[in-house]
């Protein structure tokens, strides 16, 4: 199937302590998602249902694509990474295929991890969604996560949206997407640690204060702040090559970076 082999699986080699920050929405997901996933059997003592997903919602940029990856690599599952654009189809019919084959191959790879991005263009509130006839889709994809003909076994559910506000309803209730993460803008603390894990293993002057600059990026999102060090270690290449010798990343590199990086949490 298209769709299927193009969304192929990726085994994760990534954890939670690649995602800087994030504590509070880490424990949550660790709590809600990985903890049953691992202890079933504490699970059904306790005749506490695991399973229904996690909706995670922020500014663009913050780590939610990220912190479902790190969530497959803490419990070594394969990793479905799908935006639902790829899912929607023009003919009648086919994205309902579509979405039911992606679902029976994650179970046939369980343990999985499916991360739907951009939750919204699946159905949703009229106003905001793409097609004028997904109720079909959205049906067929809630008869998926409730799991009503196959089960949900050791496939665990991810949902990201940049507007919450234009997720349908119908996707909230128990043992779906029933709860929703705030994944914020990192803070001075979350910043110190994302730039410390860009920088590490640079050449780097050891004048360099990460701190100070974690507090000259305040509305910078992780992709921010990925893009300013991309920039600063360009600086750095173009003077190694002008010198004709290795120059260290430095203040001066990283201040001609936030010259040209403008945050862009800000706006959201
Ligand atoms: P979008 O809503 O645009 O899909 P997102 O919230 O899913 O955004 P990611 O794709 O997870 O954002 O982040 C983009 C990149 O920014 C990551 O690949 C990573 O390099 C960096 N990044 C973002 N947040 C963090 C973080 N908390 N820790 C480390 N890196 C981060």
């Amino acid at each position: 199937d298209d769709v299927v082999r193009r969304l192929a699986p990726e085994t994760e080699r990534i954890g939670f302590a690649d995602v800087g920050g994030l504590d509070a929405v880490k424990q949550q997901i660790r709590r809600r998602i990985i903890t049953p996933f691992q202890k079933p059997s504490l699970f059904e003592r306790f005749r506490r249902k695991a399973g229904g997903g996690i909706l995670m919602y922020g500014p663009p940029g913050c780590g939610k694509t990220l912190l479902a990856r790190a969530t497959a690599g803490e419990c070594g599952a394969k990793f479905f990474n799908i935006a639902i654009e790829d899912v929607l189809d023009m003919w009648m019919g086919e994205s309902e295929r579509k979405l039911h084959a992606l679902f029976d191959q994650a179970r046939r790879s369980a343990p999985a991890v499916m991360f739907f991005d951009e939750i919204e263009a699946l159905g949703g509130k009229r106003e905001y969604s793409r097609e004028a006839t997904t109720s079909k889709l959205v049906s067929q994809f809630l008869a998926e996560l409730d799991g009503f003909a196959q089960n949900n076994q050791g496939v665990l559910i991810l949902g990201a949206t940049n507007v919450p506000w234009a997720v349908d309803p119908a996707f909230r209730r128990p043992g779906r997407f029933d709860r929703v993460l705030f994944v914020p803008p990192p803070d001075q603390t979350a910043r110190e640690d994302i730039l410390r894990g860009l920088l590490k293993g640079r050449p780097l002057a050891a004048a360099v204060d990460i701190a100070g600059l974690a507090r000259s990026t305040s509305a910078f999102s992780g992709a921010d702040l990925r893009h300013l060090v991309d920039t600063a270690v360009d600086e750095a290449i173009d003077a190694s090559l002008a010198a004709g010798d290795e120059v260290a990343l430095g203040a001066e590199h990283l201040k001609a970076a936030l010259s040209q990086v403008k945050p862009t949490t800000l706006e959201w």
